[in-house]
Formats: structure tokens, sequence, C-alpha cells
């Protein structure tokens, strides 16, 4: 099946190299997955909002992130609903769903149909993928 999405943001693997850690490169561009409980913000509680690390796009707001136990940033919801796509991913003989930035095809990580809140979603994200942004941070 051909990639027919059309990204805001399309560059070069090169020019990714060069934007991004060679781990952010890895989870971002190559579908990679963090080791849990080492990421930057799976324990994260302060008040603001994460961004794609890729490219800025507002994905997920402090309001919806939980403690889901898993060692990776977890939310009930994104927080602009298009701003992320929604895959199929049948790698590593299991059916999960991939989340993606809409906007530069970023590999965000996986949503699980076990969530807490009323929509009963869990938004499961590498904090590689995340730029958090607190909400006292002054422009
Ligand atoms: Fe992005």
């Amino acid at each position: 099946m051909s990639e027919i999405t059309t990204r805001n943001v399309n560059k070069p693997d090169a020019q990714w190299r060069e934007e991004l850690t060679p781990e952010q490169f890895a989870i971002l561009r190559e579908s990679g997955t963090e080791p849990p409980f080492t990421g930057e913000y799976w324990d994260t509680k302060a008040d603001g909002s994460y961004r794609c690390r890729g490219c800025g796009a507002m994905l997920f707001g402090s309001d919806t992130k939980f403690d889901s136990g898993t060692g990776w940033p977890s939310f009930s919801e994104p927080a602009v609903a298009d701003a992320v796509e929604l895959r199929p991913d049948n790698s590593l003989l299991m059916r999960r769903t991939e989340v993606v930035c809409r906007n530069c095809g970023g590999h965000l990580g996986h949503v699980f149909p076990d969530g807490p809140g009323s929509g009963g979603q869990r938004y499961c994200i590498n904090s590689c993928s995340l730029a958090f942004d607190p909400a006292d941070k002054v422009d």
C-alpha cells in the first residue's frame, strides 16, 4: 500500500538526522520504542502541553496525562483530534494501532483500548517524540 497522505512537513532523512538526536531519529523516523521508565516525561506531572519533537505540532495536554504504570507518558486523548493519525501496525506479531503526528508523519507510539477516561483510550507515547512546554513558560 502506498503512502498517500500529504504531510505539511516533508524532510529527507539526512535532514532529520541533523535535527534529531540518534535516539529521537530511531523513534520518530524509524518507529522505534524507548525503554520504559527511561524517557524524559514518563513521570512528569507539571501543567503544560506536549508538542511533537519533530515539527512542534501541539499533540497532548497535561490535563489528559495519567499514570499508567507502563513507564511511558500516557494520555487519554490528543489535545487536538486532528493532530494525530492512527494506523494499523501488525509488526512484532501483535495487532496494535500506531499513533503518528499528522503534520510530519513522525512515529509517536501506540493507542490501546484500556484507558481510564470516558473515551477508554490509552495513548502510550514515547518521551523522545515529545517536547514539553510548561504552562508557566514566559514567551
Ligand atoms: Fe510532527
